[in-house]
């Protein structure tokens, strides 16, 4: 890499994709042509307003190729802005302006302007990770308005590090990646679309970095495991860096020789190691005999599509799916576990303190109308292979015995209905919360546990979760939290109920060997996290480790 005597400058930001890449930087232009071009009034509202339209109708178009080049999940994003083209409302209060004198791009601005602050406003990450689709339109949008004819597709040089304040989504899908690159944000969000697009891609990505001068930048490294980039790297940073990659590519080359054995310890124990996943479409980059099926399925994705609340089928589809995909390996779907850290808009309750509120199996039961739709989709998707059902936060043992009679119900009403393929699976819990973990045989109505230890963790530390700042208190290997773990599996052993572990500490390297040493033997992890903890595994040895 040429050092160009630029200052040399290390930032820290939010690490979104996980990777590490270095290259030219290539600013993130400032997409929509606005200001000086723009006049604030037009002479003839007719003539803008048919302008308005072309323009709409253009990027509707561009929309439209682009979906036929992507994949399936990049598809369903850009189908969630064509729907917004689409939807009069959005460019409802421009049409209104201009027809009262304003030029086109001027209120087409405002409008969407007005409608990406309210988006950015809102206590959900959820819409304020959309807000970025918003921007994405208006920008389309207002490019065509400058120049009608203007080609879809604008080239970026390979293995490049976009760096910006924010990328959009259809920027992201316009790179080719193929030969590397980066992407690095003074603003943006973990949890947007973006960061999703580039975690499924192998994308490097830091977001959060806070106010950037590119102007004068020429190269960086980004290392979106930790979330740092270098920009203009010194000798001493370059030398970091490759004594990074170095380190990476050779953990990452011995990890990948673990990935189709079963996982076994030095001394021979085995440990059953699972996938979490939040999505059906992630299964399509794993493959099966690299893990012994699917530990957690987070179900809040099919709560958060533009659409509203998931009906059945579409439930039944994605859950089908990755039965289908484990072949007969266990499926564990864990039903809705909205509230807390992940709200949903209509659904989940306002309260001053969410994390002990109305959430998971709380909100459910409160919800039933909501979570019979769940329940029957399971039912059906059951038939397909080998699930189980989880129930997230649970606190008391009558909980679990009203889902399993909701259950019970939701399998007549079907079979009523003339649906015979219908089949009750295994009903387990999260053991998240502490009543639990102190108290687990008075839960003996489950048929199986799943600790979570990101919950427990910050209930039995009272840690937020969510909060950088008590990050060094909420730690999952804690003696208290390890006590309550190895009560959970003594538990589960005396009683004949498997017991695994789908918490994050499952995936940290240092944690892990302390939860083997407390008895845990089957646990669920991050899919990318597969090789090295596999790798991890075969290095322990019980009887000294932890
Ligand atoms: C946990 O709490 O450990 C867990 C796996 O659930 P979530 O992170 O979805 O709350
Ligand atoms: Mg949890």
């Amino acid at each position: 890499m040429v050092q160009t005597g630029r200052q040399a400058e290390k930032r820290k930001g939010r690490a979104a994709s996980p990777g590490l890449a270095s290259g030219p930087v290539v600013p993130i232009e400032d997409v929509a042509p606005r200001t000086e071009a723009m006049t604030a009034v037009a002479a003839d509202p007719a003539a803008e307003l048919a302008s308005l339209a072309q323009a709409l109708e253009g990027a509707s178009s561009q929309l439209a190729a682009l979906i036929d080049r992507v994949d399936a999940d990049a598809a369903e994003m850009l189908e969630f802005q064509l729907a917004m083209i689409e939807d009069e409302e959005l460019s409802a209060p421009a049409v209104a302006a201009i027809t009262d004198g304003a030029a086109a791009p001027v209120a087409f601005a405002a409008a969407l302007d007005a409608a990406i602050a309210g988006y950015l406003a809102s206590d959900d990450d959820y819409f304020r990770a959309r807000s970025a689709d918003l921007s994405d339109i208006r920008d389309r949008v207002l490019r065509l308005l400058a120049d009608p004819g203007m080609a879809e597709r604008r080239e970026s040089p390979k293995g490049a590090i976009l760096v910006g304040v924010d990328i959009t989504p259809s920027r992201f899908l316009e790179v080719d990646w193929s030969a590397g690159g980066a992407i690095a944000l003074a603003e943006g969000s973990p949890s947007s679309h973006v960061a999703m697009l580039a975690r499924a891609r192998g994308v490097p990505m830091v977001t959060g970095l806070g106010v950037l001068d590119i102007d004068e930048r020429a190269v960086a490294i980004v290392d979106g495991e930790t979330g740092t980039v270098w920009f203009d790297p010194d000798a001493a940073m370059q030398a970091e860096h490759e004594a990074l990659r170095a380190r990476r590519a050779h953990e990452a080359d011995a990890a990948r020789a673990y990935l189709d054995k079963p996982a076994r310890t030095a001394c021979g124990e085995a440990v059953s190691v699972m996938v979490n996943i939040a999505e059906p479409d992630e299964v399509d980059g794993i493959d099966p005999a690299h893990c012994d099926g699917v530990g957690l399925m987070r179900t809040e994705f099919l709560f958060h599509g533009p659409g509203g609340l998931p009906d059945e089928e579409t439930q039944y589809r994605a859950y089908r799916k990755v039965l289908e995909w484990a072949g007969g390996r266990s499926v564990t779907i864990r039903t809705l576990d909205a509230g807390g850290d992940k709200p949903v808009p209509g659904l989940t309750i306002a309260e001053a303190n969410p994390f002990l509120g109305c959430r998971g199996i709380r909100l459910s039961l409160l919800r039933p109308g909501v979570f019979r739709v769940q329940l029957r989709a399971l039912a059906r998707a059951a038939v397909h292979g080998n699930l189980q059902v989880m129930l997230p936060m649970v606190s008391r043992p009558e909980e679990v015995g009203r889902a399993g009679e909701l259950f019970d119900a939701c399998i007549a009403e079907l079979r009523a209905e003339g649906v015979e393929a219908v089949r009750r699976p295994p009903l387990g819990i999260m053991v998240e919360v502490p009543c639990v973990a102190i108290t687990p045989e008075r839960f003996l109505a489950a048929d199986f546990f799943s600790i979570g230890s990101n919950d427990l963790t910050q209930y039995v530390m009272a840690a937020g979760r969510d909060s950088a700042e008590v990050a060094e208190i909420g730690r999952a290997d804690d003696p208290a939290v390890l006590a309550l773990v190895e009560a959970t599996v003594r538990a589960g052993e005396a009683a004949e109920r498997s017991v695994s572990l789908c918490g994050d500490a499952g995936s940290d390297l240092d944690v892990l060997p302390k939860l083997l040493a407390r008895g845990v033997r089957r646990v669920s992890i991050a899919p990318a996290a597969l090789a090295r903890v596999k790798a991890s595994i075969a290095a322990m040895r019980l009887d000294t480790d932890g």
